[in-house]
């Protein structure tokens, strides 16, 4: 079972920044307003997430690190509906299979509880203080996995690869404050953010965000909101380009066309201008279950998908006689 639980984990985490992703969306499962994550050798030695959510009671605690245990789907129809990030149930026990992993968590009430596990060990339990609120301290991702482990990058690259992840998280979750420390330097500091626009002056400067325009789009089941750069303003990859559907950020070759689409006659090949679009879209018609890392989306009409986000960037930047 040890060996299956670390393929099993080798689907949902790949690298440290599929962990941060799936410890993060836990916080923000868990109503966090504050998310903090502190890194050694860009996580490859230790990733700690720490919030201020509703933390579990000691029998949450207890079932968290077991296969298949959320707190969160009931039943197929919820999973129909999945107004959560995580469903599944199996993050906490894919990440502590491949690592040496502690949780400490408190409701704020009662005791606090640690939770220890080792390689996939049984967990130990044991009491412990810890303000509302989870931290979760991941070793030596993948110590137990060599030929995994050898694929890791170097700190700088898996380090980059988290800011990116987190900046994308933080654009869809303006209302959450971020944080990502190393070595006592702050690589992400985004203080909580009244909306969207605030977030991306944040990011990007409030000079640069003069430079977004605003997106209010609507056509048959999508509606499409959020900010899209003018073409003056491009970077180089689509780190900046975040978008999330039903409030799940994801990336999906469709919205990516989509985009590219709008800008494709005034804006060099290879430049992205950045972009924060967020689509609701009846659950019905999204699948968000394609992947175990619930990253990639697919929609019943991908092609009225990638026209939507087309036809919203461009009502939002095309140049109209005043
Ligand atoms: P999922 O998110 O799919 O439910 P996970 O393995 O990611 O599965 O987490 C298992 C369960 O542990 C969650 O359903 C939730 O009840 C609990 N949990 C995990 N992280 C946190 C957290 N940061 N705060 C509160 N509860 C948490
Ligand atoms: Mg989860």
């Amino acid at each position: 079972p040890k060996v299956a639980q670390q393929v099993a984990a080798g689907e949902v985490v790949d690298r440290p920044a599929s962990v941060v992703k799936e410890l993060v969306e836990n916080s923000l499962d868990a109503g966090a307003s504050r998310i903090e994550v502190e890194l050694k050798e860009g996580g490859t030695a230790r990733i700690l997430v720490r919030d201020d959510g509703s933390g579990m009671d000691p029998e949450d605690a207890r079932l968290c690190v077991l296969r298949h245990a959320t707190s969160k789907i009931r039943s197929v129809e919820d999973l129909e509906a999945v107004s959560t990030l995580g469903f599944r149930g199996e993050a906490l026990p894919s990440i502590a299979s491949v690592s040496a992993f502690q949780l400490v968590t408190s409701t704020g009430e009662g005791p606090g509880t640690r939770v220890a596990v080792d390689g996939g060990s049984e967990a130990r339990l044991s009491p412990a203080t810890h303000p509302r609120g989870t931290t979760v301290l991941v070793d030596r991702i993948f110590y137990n996995v060599p030929a995994r482990r050898a694929f890791l990058k170097g700190p700088r690259t898996e380090r980059a690869a988290i800011v990116e992840l987190l900046t994308h998280m933080a654009v869809a979750h303006p209302e959450v404050s971020f944080r990502v420390v190393e070595g006592g330097r702050e690589y992400l500091s985004l203080p909580t953010a009244t909306d969207l626009l605030e977030r991306l002056a944040q990011i990007h400067g409030v000079a640069r965000a003069r430079a977004l325009r605003r997106v209010e789009y609507e056509a048959g089941a999508f509606r499409v909101e959020g900010y899209a750069a003018l073409p003056s303003l491009t970077e180089s990859s689509r780190a900046h380009q975040t978008v999330a559907v039903n409030g799940r950020w994801v990336r999906g070759e469709n919205l990516h066309r989509g985009l590219d689409d709008a800008y494709r006659a005034t804006v060099p090949a290879g430049r992205y201008p950045p972009v924060a679009l967020r689509i609701s879209v009846d659950p019905r018609r999204v699948d968000v279950n394609v992947h175990p890392t619930k990253q990639l989306v697919r929609f019943s009409d991908e092609r009225a998908a990638r026209e939507a986000v087309a036809a919203a960037v461009r009502s939002a930047i095309e140049w109209r006689p005043p």
